[in-house]
């Protein structure tokens, strides 16, 4: 099936006379006929359901539209993107280990990784996704477990180069994991490019109409975890926690990782996506592939006018030909990139406040990647725990106005900016 397709019917088919749309399972618990019935299912040696805290059948027909969408052999909801992040790296990495992550990533990512996990005894190495092959070379370390990076990221929309850092990744024998919330797999497809492990944050375009904060993590089933054995002991021996089992046993490649997030990770962190959710997020994925397409055309219109405006300092949007990415976005997105721009306008940090301040269309909110219009300035909402020299690195100066073009008529979204532009 086409990815068009696979929006609409990936993950659910329902029988005869069977709910046409997914059904939403809202309990808690599922009920069996033997104690020892049950019992199989926590031995993990018969698939089905106990408590939703671990698996729910709605969530699993969501999980399995996305691994579809993704190319992956499976997937698990989270409750939000943060958890998504958080599970994929902890499910490789404990203390005393050590990450390679693209200093380019989701403020709220940067800080999960660099304070919050750090407290737990993971370090981390962020490196400019655009340095040397050396300098690459150099970040990684003998108790490296797995490399990050974000496919465009958000807010810097720096464009990932999936094919090199996956290379690196496999060369020192750990998968790359790649946050692929911006582009979709509409756009780009990480696996395609050797990603091992995808994420994203549901919340943004999968959900695309502001109603859910989601998460997902899917495997590709590409990364051979019994040829590295020794790096990889929470996957190729015994789980002392869940009677013994070896994951990469008895769920091979493409179930391994997945499995030992939900019964270890989900159990013991209970960061479950609610069934309702779960129900809406699945209702924003039918139209995503529709979604994106316009998007893509609105923001491409938006950036053209935006750079050619008088009172407009700089764009930053990888599909205008002038952009530092636009190659690297042919290649991994020739359809497209994402509807997020950035932009300075002439006279800093007051002129940015008076545009921001006129907008109507455009609306002032904590969000993006989704139906509606809307501008941030990153520098005092979003980043503001992050120094000068922090945003820089991480691309996003102190001036920088992101604007999440959404799917209203372009020619509204243009007559709005051009009011507050004129009123600088
Ligand atoms: C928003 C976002 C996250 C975090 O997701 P939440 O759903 O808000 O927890 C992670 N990565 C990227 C790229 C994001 O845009």
């Amino acid at each position: 099936m086409k990815q068009e397709t696979k929006c609409i019917q990936a993950g659910y088919t329902p029988a005869n006379g069977e709910s046409r749309m997914i059904p939403i399972v809202q309990s808690t618990t599922f009920k069996y006929d033997t104690s020892e019935e049950m019992g199989k299912l926590f031995d993990l040696e018969k698939e089905g359901y106990f408590y939703t805290r671990l698996q729910n059948p709605t969530n699993d027909y969501v999980a399995k539209k996305i691994a579809a969408l993704e190319g992956g052999t499976a997937a698990m909801l989270t409750a939000s993107g943060q958890a998504a992040s958080f599970y994929s790296v902890f499910n490789l990495a404990g203390c005393g280990d050590h990450v390679v992550a693209s200093a380019a990533i989701y403020g709220g990512t940067y800080n999960l990784f660099n304070v919050t996990m750090r407290r737990m005894g993971i370090e981390f190495t962020f490196v400019d996704p655009d340095c040397s092959d050396e300098e690459l070379e150099a970040a990684f370390k003998e108790n490296t477990k797995c490399v990050f990076g974000e496919t465009i990221a958000n807010p810097a929309l720096t464009v990932f180069d999936i094919e090199r850092f996956a290379h690196a990744a496999h060369s020192h024998g750990v998968p790359l994991i790649v946050d692929n919330t911006f582009a979709t797999p509409i756009n780009c497809r990480p696996f395609e490019w050797g990603a091992d492990i995808v994420t994203h944050s549901t919340t943004k375009y999968m959900d695309g109409h502001d109603m859910t904060v989601g998460g997902v993590i899917v495997d590709s089933g590409n990364f051979d975890w019994m040829a590295h054995k020794d790096k990889f002991p929470g996957l190729t021996e015994p789980d002392e926690s869940y009677h013994g089992v070896t994951y990469a046993e008895r769920f091979g490649q493409g179930g391994a990782y997945i499995t030992k997030a939900t019964s270890q990770l989900m159990r013991d962190l209970g960061s479950i996506q609610a069934p309702m959710n779960a129900y809406l997020l699945n209702a924003g994925l039918e139209s995503l592939a529709v979604r994106m397409e316009r998007h893509c055309a609105n923001a491409q219109k938006v950036a053209e006018y935006l750079e050619a405006h008088e009172k407009v300092a700089w764009v930053n949007y990888p599909g205008l030909p002038s952009n530092k990415y636009y190659e690297r976005a042919k290649k991994y997105m020739p359809n497209g990139t994402c509807g997020v721009i950035s932009f300075g306008v002439k006279g800093g940090r007051p002129a940015a406040e008076t545009f921001m301040s006129r907008l109507k269309v455009a609306m002032i909110a904590t969000h993006v990647a989704d139906a509606h219009t809307c501008v941030l300035h990153p520098a005092s909402s979003t980043h503001r725990q992050m120094s000068d020299e922090e945003l820089i690195a991480a691309g996003v100066g102190p001036d920088l106005v992101r604007l999440s073009v959404g799917i209203e008529h372009v020619d509204d979204i243009l007559a709005d900016l051009e009011q507050a532009l004129a009123a600088i």
